[in-house]
């Protein structure tokens, strides 16, 4: 740990982490071969509470904050991605946008089930045309009645055709105001007709993570699945990317802490011309490299959460550590690969699984260049 943790935090971090160890990483290796997210590892986090971390307990959550979501996060990167990934969309994604701008009755009929795990839903904000410049959001909602009617498509949207999806929360354009484009966010129960979940993608990585393309052709939902006010929806999905970025910082701190401890376990028991890999002083750099590249990540995402929590401006400190924290775990199992020589890339290796996935941590919510266009207009660039 770097930053000065309370004990209930240490307490949380080593209660995930012996999880991790002894639930999650003993299946990830079978679950990427088959692709298959392990509804059994959900529930078994649900029953832990992971899924209610940030929330307080009146809406069914564990009273913890933030912080407590990102260490759980990280101590699953560090030896599955796709559930660290399935936790951190099952929260920052899926539950936070009703928590924060859902209405009483959305909150208190979807609420217990997303935060105890038995329910999912995912964040419908990209599109084919619409990704970094999210903002070009083609998918249309208008009202006819008390209904919205929804045509258009979204990508790459995670959790949503799990077995255990309820709805995905998308954003349409509902109209213009001022010349400007009225975007909203709506409710869309999985299973409503028109709303169709396309077959999962073939992705390079996060195999167990549940992808998929949606299309949404002529689909009515009463007018109250608006989440939040009409028009505040590219706003208030923006405030929750910002706040997602800390998450898969933490993730990718973890991911490359996984790919360190393996590395100095394998320098350590291989021979290579004589003498321990770990003697080799290219060996002892490229380790050092690593070990500091996790210190700097977590220390970046620390402190965005820590801002986060404390109810201070916390967007470009989420962007730096998201940067910082990508490139470490890119770079961490790159390296680590290296060190397993040809083992590196069998994919009985978890670092050979780091390896793949990882580059999507230096993609999604947000990709690199977003970030650094969020830190240069901080600094009065544009
Ligand atoms: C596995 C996976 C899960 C995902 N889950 C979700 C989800 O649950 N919900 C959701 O809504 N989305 C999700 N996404 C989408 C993800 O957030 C987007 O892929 C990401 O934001 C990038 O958008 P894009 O793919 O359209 O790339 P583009 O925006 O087309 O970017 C292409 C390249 O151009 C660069 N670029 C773009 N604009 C600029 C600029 N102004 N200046 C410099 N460079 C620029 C980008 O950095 C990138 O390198 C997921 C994606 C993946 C792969």
């Amino acid at each position: 740990m770097t930053i000065d943790l309370a004990e209930e935090e240490l307490e949380l971090s080593a209660m995930v982490r012996e999880f991790a160890d002894t639930v999650v990483a003993p299946q990830a290796y079978e679950a990427d071969r088959t692709h298959t997210l392990s509804m059994e590892v959900v529930a078994q986090m649900g029953d832990l509470g992971l899924f209610g971390l940030p929330f307080p307990e009146d809406v069914g959550g564990q009273g913890g904050d933030y912080m407590a979501l990102c260490l759980a996060i990280e101590a699953l990167g560090r030896v599955d991605q796709s559930i660290a990934i399935t936790l951190e969309a099952g929260v920052s994604l899926g539950a936070m946008p009703i928590f924060r701008f859902g209405s009483d009755e959305q909150r208190s009929e979807h609420l217990p089930d997303l935060l105890a795990g038995r329910a999912l839903a995912g964040f419908g904000l990209t599109e084919p045309e619409a990704g970094s410049d999210a903002g070009a959001t083609r998918t249309t909602a208008r009202l006819d009645g008390d209904e919205w009617v929804i045509d258009g498509s979204k990508q790459f949207i995670t959790n949503s055709g799990t077995p255990i999806t309820r709805f995905v929360t998308v954003t349409a354009v509902t109209g213009s105001a001022d010349g400007r484009k009225e975007i909203s966010t709506i409710m869309v129960p999985n299973g409503t007709p028109g709303f169709a979940v396309e077959p999962a993608y073939d992705k390079v990585g996060w195999h167990a993570s549940d992808t998929h393309p949606l299309t949404f052709d002529g689909v009515r939902v009463p007018a109250e699945n608006l989440v939040g006010e009409r028009g505040s929806g590219f706003k208030n999905f923006l405030s929750i990317l910002d706040e997602g970025r800390i998450a898969i910082a933490a993730l990718s701190a973890g991911a490359a802490e996984g790919c360190l401890e393996a590395a100095v376990d394998y320098a350590k028991s291989r021979t290579v011309f004589g003498a321990a890999l770990s003697t080799r002083q290219n060996a002892q750099f490229t380790l050092a490299r690593m070990r500091a590249r996790v210190h700097t990540a977590r220390l970046a995402w620390h402190h965005a959460a820590r801002l986060r929590d404390a109810g201070k401006p916390f967007a470009e400190a989420a962007a730096i550590a998201k940067l910082t924290a990508g490139d470490a775990a890119m770079d961490n199992a790159r390296d680590a690969t290296q060190i397993f020589g040809g083992n590196g890339f069998m994919n009985e290796f978890a670092v050979g699984r780091h390896y793949r996935d990882s580059k999507i941590l230096e993609i999604g919510e947000g990709t690199t260049e977003v970030q650094l266009l969020v830190i240069a207009r901080g600094l009065g660039l544009m």
